[in-house]
């Protein structure tokens, strides 16, 4: 799932520096970890699998689609797991009024409360014998706002799209049983089969194939699709709306024989045809570099409004906002495609198996889109058309590039907001929360932190091994549930290492170092001292981190050489004796440590960096460095690289900032201090 947009962003970080409780230490009675009233523990566990679901029928009717209002016969096929079990448990939500429940025509007791439906079994069912059990119900899904099914009224105006109404699914996290009874956690999969009727006109989206489209008699329309292969509830999806289907696939493009289309608003088609382009690139590359084949019968990407979110992985068949359709340049959009078509791997093969696992999701899905910014680079460095070639493209150095600067934007997402330690804040990989939905907004991003902590295990293990501990992971898990444990043990068998510390340190524990870093040349004894402190809160909860952080240096003549600083408590220091003097020391120039860095090195190995770093996280560390410095020369070297084009966009960017702050408190010391409006508040500046 994605978030909708920069203001989304926004409110999510704002909402994330929230904790969950108002706890500022770890007394007992402010800890979140419990009740303080009860004693309870506040953590979130999973529902219990008691029942294996295997397939589920779910057939509809809208008799009106002015009315958010329909009548289904669901029917559900199960096993029991473990022992001879007498009672379904079935979520179900307020808006479902359930008619009869049914097993082999006999009807069935049960009871309906608010959000449960207890069916109880005239006999114990026996363990792994399978046995349909048939429910008719009525749904009012009048209040459903974006979350389960969604109602949207025709506009006054508009395409023949937007003045028809539109129904659009939205399950996870745990919100689909608010239109069809169901197991809504996600470590449960089965395959489903969909049929709606409708009044003709309208087009009908669901997971899988089409096995069938009919018209009847009476202008109505009955569409059925099959997801054959398992899928987790929440990714069930149902769009019925007036749609313009526009074909993105075919022989052509880089991935024959996948069904491609883009569901979209009428008289949108032209943006979508060029908006979406990259899909079938993106699938090629996604198959070759995971070295496994796209899961689905079909690729759909639908566009709708009244939306809550950017985008939602629906199994075969993505859902996406409504201004989607209004992007109109070949790339506008591609970090949201192929997000959401990552997930189709990371998140519907593989399947976190409770939401404290959601970074196997979203973390997985972000990094995606670093890789595919990658390849699309590398692929035009190497001559090919990024959108016809079905091949992994050739490393070059404009696809390290392209791949820093989105790994750049997750690092800057992270560092500014989070904060965070232990006990009062959850980490990445924790089971508290209040509603599953805020796994989506903590201040340990399973976004951008997810994504970082891929890049540091990438940066970390060499792409060879990383790769490969990848491929393992799918084979291993593919159709299953998965948790950060597994995945960790896939990696440790491909890399030989112990990997259960930087799991613990950048998945278990909440927050992320921080870190100053001193460095001093003494030319007599050619020696580079190197001191570290780390400032980030320190207590029994949250101990130092523990990490052995690369230097390189350069010199002169061109050599390099790594240097390593073991760090382990606040405080390290240590001695290196270099063959020269070095014209740059660059602090962990590929990022395998994920820190907030403050940094205190010679002004001249800045400015070395800032034009020539070995990496671009290295130029852009230099370009912030800067902006601590006074004096013309530093003034004219950040106004040279932000005009000069052969750098790098985010390195130019970064110039300009520092040079805006430097212009800025120049001219604020030469007025002395001056009020600036800046909107509706008054900021006082030059100090
Ligand atoms: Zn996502």
């Amino acid at each position: 799932m994605t978030l909708r947009s920069t203001a989304a962003l926004a409110l999510s970080s704002l909402l994330c520096l929230a904790p969950l409780a108002s706890a500022q230490d770890s007394e007992p009675n402010n800890d979140p970890r419990i009740d303080p009233t009860t004693g309870r523990d506040t953590a979130n566990w999973p529902l219990p699998p008691t029942f294996d679901h295997l397939h589920m029928k779910l057939d509809m009717t809208f008799p009106d689609m002015s009315e958010a209002a329909f009548t289904a016969t669901q029917t559900l096929t199960l096993a029991a797991r473990g022992t001879p079990r007498s009672t379904i448990s079935l979520r179900a939500g307020p808006g479902i009024e359930v008619q009869s429940v049914t097993i082999a025509g006999q009807p069935v007791d049960f009871t309906k409360s608010r959000d449960l439906l207890d069916i109880r079994l005239p006999a114990p069912a026996a363990v792994a014998q399978a046995f349909d059990v048939a429910i008719t119900y009525v749904c009012d899904f009048s209040a459903n706002r974006g979350i389960g099914l969604t109602h949207s009224k025709p506009r006054d105006e508009g395409s023949p799209t937007d003045q028809a109404v539109q129904v659009h699914a939205q399950g996870e996290a745990e919100v689909n049983h608010l239109w069809f009874p169901c197991h809504d956690f996600p470590n449960e999969k089965l395959t489903t089969e969909l049929i709606a009727n409708v009044p003709e006109g309208f087009e009908v989206l669901s997971n899988g194939r089409l096995v069938s489209k009919q018209s009847t008699p009476d202008a109505r329309s009955i569409v059925h699709w099959s997801q054959d292969l398992p899928h987790a509830n929440y990714l069930v999806t149902l769009v019925i709306g007036k749609f313009s289907i526009v074909n993105i696939g075919g022989d052509d493009t880089a991935r024959p024989g996948l069904p491609m289309a883009v569901w979209t608003p009428i008289g949108t088609e032209d943006n979508v045809k060029t908006v979406f382009s990259s899909t079938p690139a993106m699938v090629a590359f996604l198959e070759r570099k995971l070295d496994e084949p796209y899961p689905w019968a079909k690729y759909d990407q639908s566009i709708v409004r009244d939306f809550n979110w950017g985008g939602m992985e629906n199994t075969s068949a993505t859902t996406l906002y409504r201004q989607a359709a209004n992007a109109t340049e070949r790339g506008d959009e591609d970090g949201l495609i192929v997000h959401e078509l990552g997930h189709q791997w990371f998140g519907d093969l593989m399947t976190c198996k409770g939401w404290k696992h959601l970074w196997l999701n979203e973390g997985w899905a972000s990094y995606c889109e670093a890789m595919w910014d990658e390849q699309y680079a590398n692929a035009e460095a190497a001559g090919l058309d990024p959108l016809k070639t079905g091949e992994i493209a050739p490393a070059s150095e404009a696809g390290r590039k392209a791949y820093q600067r989105t790994v750049l934007g997750f690092v800057r997402r992270q560092r500014g907001g989070n904060n965070a330690y232990a006990p009062v804040y959850p980490s990445i990989v924790s089971n508290r929360y209040r509603n599953p939905d805020e796994n989506f907004s903590k201040s340990d991003d399973v976004y951008s932190k997810g994504a970082i902590v891929l890049h540091m295990l990438r940066s970390g293990l060499g792409d060879d091994v990383f790769w490969k501990g990848v491929r393992l992971y799918i084979d291993q898990h593919k159709f299953t549930h998965v948790e950060t444990d597994q995945f960790r043990r896939a990696f440790e068998e491909v890399s030989g290492r112990s990997l259960e510390r930087f799991f613990d340190q950048w998945l278990i524990r909440p927050g992320l170092p921080r870190l100053d870093v001193d460095l001093t040349f003494d030319d007599a004894t050619s020696t580079l001292t190197v001191a570290a402190k780390q400032t980030q809160r320190i207590d029994k909860l949250n101990p130092a981190y523990q990490f052995s952080l690369p230097l390189l240096c350069r010199f002169e003549d061109g050599r390099h050489q790594y240097v390593y600083l073991d760090v382990k408590g606040r405080d390290a220091a240590a001695n290196f004796t270099l063959p020269a003097k070095p014209t740059q020391v660059s602090v962990d120039p590929t990022l395998t440590i994920f820190c907030a860095n403050r940094i205190t090195k010679p002004l001249a190995m800045w400015m070395n960096e800032l034009r020539d770093g070995p990496s671009l996280f290295a130029q852009v560390a230099a370009a912030e460095a800067l902006a601590a410095y006074q004096g013309d020369e530093v003034l004219s070297l950040l106004a040279h690289a932000a005009a000069d084009e052969s750098l790098d966009p985010v390195v130019r960017e970064a110039s300009l900032a520092s040079l805006t702050g430097l212009e800025a408190r120049r001219i604020a010391a030469s007025l002395g201090s001056i009020p600036v409006q800046l909107g509706a508040r008054a900021m006082v500046v030059g100090r």
